[in-house]
């Protein structure tokens, strides 16, 4: 071997980026980002998919996956390949998790994970245009957060907003409030057209340290364990494989990609490991379990002659956040005007999403092969909890109600889904969301974090693996459950928890 880092660092998604640019922070620790799809540092040369933050990109920079959001069905999973990971296709919504959420992973015996702790990574990493004179808002920090104001709102965005208000929601002007509940405009890590992912925010300005380095188009094939210690990893680049030596591997390949590269490695369920003839080199029963997501349905509509639906306007300016009638748990809830459905040049559509924030269920994850090329099996098993089918329920209904209310059922010709020609009772309706519901793309958990305790943890609340030496997973998988937001923040906050303590306490991580 004759690659040595400090660090290497495995995919440079929204945690991986916030990582290396935090760890490199320290100017004697060697640094390296590796990542599986291409790089492209200077902005006037990236490809316009990634740069327009008014749609996601979904094929060009993609891992090309497919899941089973329910049983027997299967369709197209994104995962953004490229520098930027995930962050640099999404749809841009910047959502801070929930003070409740931080107190139950807390409860579960992550107690630097409650909310006053990770309060200042969530000001450190934003700079909120609107609010950043707020004590619980950031105004210097690295992605660059705003609202569009009333005047730039697509005429069914505003038409949600005044829906929202005739059924009673309350007005929410910061939905990143800690105690924000209710109807307003979306908070969105956008500037202008310009989507500010983690490689624009983190990685431009940390780029030119001369102890971080970026290697793209290299697929990390496996990690290399020797004696309960983790290595390295081996790479391939241009099809030639090779071995990559580091003090610490921290692997940041995302809520599909990491617990997959720990199976191949031998790190997972013994028995999923000899289904493919993986030697075991840790027995993990949680690795790829606790699949945790938010499963979605939405109500499409055709709109009237005259409603312009634009297919380059924002697909997203909106949102409501809020609570199931007798939930104890707050803003369960959330729905999301949508400004355009179908395809461009069909008939003019938009949609109504209802989405479940906080999720009982939990599915799956599995190797289809040892083959590092090969998808891994992705088994979400949406609503086969009775609480997550009658919460979901309840917010399709009170989405269909805003297309029959106010400004935004005057813009509306038809619904074409839900059928109406269908019977819509409560039996039918939940029918359809076990057949129907639908990935947020918020993958979660499977890497869970929580003490030796817990039989399903995989690693410590500092991200450090219970089975190997030398091994931190720093990414969304080690959530201990999807969060009641949008996933981007809070992969990026553990980018910057982790980041952050490498480069103050590297002694807790062997450096
Ligand atoms: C289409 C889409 C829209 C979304 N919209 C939003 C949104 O608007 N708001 C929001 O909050 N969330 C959104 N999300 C979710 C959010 O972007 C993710 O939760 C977040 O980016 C996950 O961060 P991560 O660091 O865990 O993983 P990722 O950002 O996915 O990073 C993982 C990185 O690892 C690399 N990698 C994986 N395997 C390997 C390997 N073997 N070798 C080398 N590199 C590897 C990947 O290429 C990738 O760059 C969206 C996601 C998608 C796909």
């Amino acid at each position: 071997m004759s690659d040595t880092w400090d660090i290497v660092i495995v995919g440079a998604g929204s945690a991986g980026s916030a990582i290396a640019a935090r760890a490199s922070e320290d100017p004697n620790r060697t640094v390296l980002l590796i990542e599986a799809g291409p790089d492209y540092p200077d902005l006037a040369a990236t490809p316009f998919d990634l740069v327009n933050s008014h749609n996601n990109s979904y094929t060009v920079h993609d891992w090309g996956f497919e899941y089973q959001p329910t049983r027997g069905r299967s369709v197209n999973f994104p995962r953004g390949r490229v520098v930027g990971g995930s962050s640099a296709v999404n749809t841009t919504i910047a959502l801070r998790s929930l003070p409740e959420d931080h107190a139950e992973w807390a409860d579960a015996g992550n107690p630097d994970w409650a909310w006053e702790k990770v309060l200042p990574a969530y000001r450190r990493m934003e700079r909120d245009l609107d609010f950043g004179h707020l004590p619980y808002h950031g105004d210097a920090g690295p992605i660059t957060i705003r609202r569009y104001p009333q005047s730039e709102l697509e005429p069914q965005h505003q038409a949600f907003l005044e829906t929202a208000r005739l059924l009673g929601y309350p007005d929410c002007p910061d939905a990143n409030a800690p105690d924000s509940v209710g109807s307003g405009p979306q908070p969105m890590n956008k500037l202008g057209r310009l989507r500010v992912s983690c490689a624009v925010g983190y990685l431009a300005p940390a780029r030119i340290r001369p102890n971080l380095t970026i290697r793209a188009d290299t697929l990390v094939r496996r990690l290399v364990c020797e004696n309960g210690t983790c290595t390295g990893v081996e790479v391939e680049t241009a099809g030639v494989v090779s071995r990559i030596r580091a003090k610490l591997t921290v692997l940041a390949a995302g809520a599909i990609q990491s617990p997959a590269i720990l199976m191949r490695s031998g790190i997972g369920p013994p028995d999923e490991l000899e289904r493919h003839g993986i030697d075991v080199t840790a027995s993990a029963p949680g690795v790829g379990r606790n699949l945790s997501d938010h499963p979605a349905i939405s109500v499409v509509c055709a709109v009237k002659d005259g409603a312009i639906i634009d297919f380059d306007a924002p697909i997203i300016q909106t949102i409501l956040r809020y609570t199931a009638a007798g939930s104890e748990k707050r803003n369960d809830l959330q729905i999301e005007q949508i400004s355009f459905a179908g395809r461009r040049g069909g008939p003019p559509l938009f949609s109504v999403a209802a989405v479940l924030e906080y999720q009982y269920g939990r599915g799956e994850l599995r190797l289809a092969s040892a083959d590092p090329h090969a998808a891994p099996v992705i088994d979400n098993r949406f609503c086969e909890d009775d609480r997550d089918t009658e919460r979901l329920l309840s917010c399709l209904k009170d989405a269909m109600a805003f297309t029959r209310t106010g400004p935004l059922a005057d813009m509306i010709e038809a619904v074409t889904f839900p059928d109406p020609a269908r019977p819509d009772d409560d039996v039918a309706l939940k029918g359809l969301i076990r057949r129907f519901a639908g990935s947020g793309y918020h993958p979660s958990a499977t890497v869970k974090m929580g003490p030796m305790t817990d039989p399903m943890a995989v690693v410590d609340q500092r991200g450090c693996c219970h089975f190997q030496e030398g091994l931190v997973v720093a990414d969304a998988s080690i959530l201990p459950f999807v969060p009641r937001a949008n996933t981007n923040l809070s992969a990026i906050l553990v980018g910057e928890m982790i980041g952050e303590w490498l480069r103050t306490e590297p002694g807790r991580y062997g450096l």
